[in-house]
């Protein structure tokens, strides 16, 4: 048998390993393997265009057709198919598809399965209760919007605010509950929480921090509202659920893959290697150190990480004597109400300087420090700007020259 080049997770990391494998020349057997039916597809136009209304029907956003796929990569596609182990001793992945139980001998395997929204506990089969991270949920979501409902998000996240968002741009009555009292303190700190929120008031979406929800009401089987923990009841027809994701690694537990503690991410070396004779892994699902910033070790659920992890991970696995490690400053946007967020660089900080106020400018830019370094910028609305913050983090910029940069210094 030749060799083999076997993806398990055919979304945006597993695609661009597939291409890279390709790129890179391997020739032999290139499989990918995706528990969706649906061809690959690109999931941030889900929360935003996907979601606002209109006459037209917006089109699934997949990558490729299935006819593009076939001629590029010359692909075995195994859609509809989920990895439910991995027997590394004989270098074979096991896996359930519409024909059942089979095996799929690997000598190279990049694992890309991402990550599954959570669910409210409780809230399994009521209509109108939804997560968003798939395309099917996307239909679902629409639908609701399309017929007029009246919309709760659960968690301000980036998500959910994007949800909140689009259900806004329809006219439709939108309440936002968020257990902390300043939204994305965690992932973007308090101030730049604070500065995002700002959106929401604007855009009349009724946003409630520091409120926990008990439950939800139900009639028949369909959501009729939410219910708050101080008893309060706010109705609703449609219910998106955005507090964070799990990654997608059950099928990998007893595998000798090493699994994050927190929450069961793969834990890689810089070079995105699991430790198991060829087997890498790719995008939201990874934990992997990154050398750039002291060796953090994160777990980035962003597009451009996704995209860059996937072509990584296969490179090295193809070439583990010259394997590089990650290098990418992590990037996300976000789109509310018609404005870009976007970050750059990691938000854990020992300073986070909000510097438009100091330029008496309305369009937000946040800078992070770490010790003397500069190492993260937010910026709403300032699209021009944030490449060229993100260019400083990469060449290691002191934090005086960010300062000096952004007309502070
Ligand atoms: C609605 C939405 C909007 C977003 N918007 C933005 C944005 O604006 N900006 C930004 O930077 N990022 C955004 N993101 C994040 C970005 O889309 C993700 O970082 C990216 O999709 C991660 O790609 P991935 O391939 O690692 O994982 P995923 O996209 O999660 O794909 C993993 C795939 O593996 C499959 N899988 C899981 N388990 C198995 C198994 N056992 N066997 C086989 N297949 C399996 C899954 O079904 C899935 O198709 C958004 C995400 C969502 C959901």
């Amino acid at each position: 048998m030749g060799d083999a080049f076997v993806v398990v997770g055919a979304s945006l990391a597993g695609l661009r390993a597939a291409q890279a494998a390709r790129r890179a020349g391997f020739e032999g057997t290139l499989t990918l393997v995706g528990a969706e039916p649906h061809l690959p597809y690109d999931r941030p136009p889900l929360s935003k265009a996907f979601l606002e209304g209109g006459d037209e029907v917006p089109e699934d956003p997949v990558f490729k057709s299935e006819a593009e796929l076939a001629d590029e990569l010359d692909l075995d596609l195994r859609l509809g198919t989920r990895a439910t182990g991995l027997d590394p001793e004989r270098s074979e992945l096991l896996v359930q598809g519409p024909d059942g139980e089979s095996r799929i001998p690997y000598t190279y395997l990049v694992i890309a399965t991402g990550a599954a929204a959570r669910t409210l506990p409780g809230t399994d089969g009521v209509a109108g209760v939804h997560t968003l991270r798939t395309l099917d949920d996307a239909h679902a979501v629409r639908a609701a919007l399309d017929a007029g409902a009246r919309t709760v998000v659960v968690g301000a996240g980036f998500i959910g605010s994007e949800v909140a968002s689009g259900a806004r741009k329809r006219g439709l009555p939108v309440t936002v509950l968020e257990a902390l009292p300043v939204p994305l303190t965690r992932s973007v700190g308090p101030d730049a929480g604070r500065a995002c929120s700002e959106l929401h008031h604007r855009n009349g979406t009724d946003l409630r921090c520091g409120v926990k929800v008990a439950g939800i009401e139900q009639d028949g089987g369909k959501v009729t509202g939410v219910r708050l923990e101080d008893g309060e009841q706010i109705p609703a027809d449609l219910v998106v659920v955005g507090t964070g994701v799990k990654p997608c690694t059950e099928w990998l537990e007893g595998s000798g893959i090493t699994l994050h503690e927190r929450d069961g991410g793969i834990v890689c070396d810089a070079t995105l290697a699991t430790g198991l004779p060829g087997v890498y892994a790719a995008g939201d699902v990874v934990h992997a150190p990154h050398p750039l910033f002291d060796d953090d070790v994160l777990r980035l659920e962003h597009w451009t990480n996704a995209q860059e992890q996937g072509t990584l991970a296969a490179k090295n696995a193809l070439d583990p004597e010259s394997a590089k490690p990650v290098s990418g400053v992590p990037y996300f946007w976000s789109d509310w109400y018609g404005s870009r967020i976007q970050f750059v660089g990691v938000p854990a900080a020992d300073e986070i300087r909000v510097v438009s106020e100091e330029l008496d400018d309305d369009r937000f830019l946040a800078l992070y420090r770490r010790g003397d370094r500069f190492t993260g910028c937010l910026c709403i609305d300032r699209p021009s700007q944030v490449m060229k913050y993100r260019k400083l983090i990469n060449k290691r910029a002191t934090w005086q020259e960010a300062l000096e940069f952004a007309g502070v210094g």
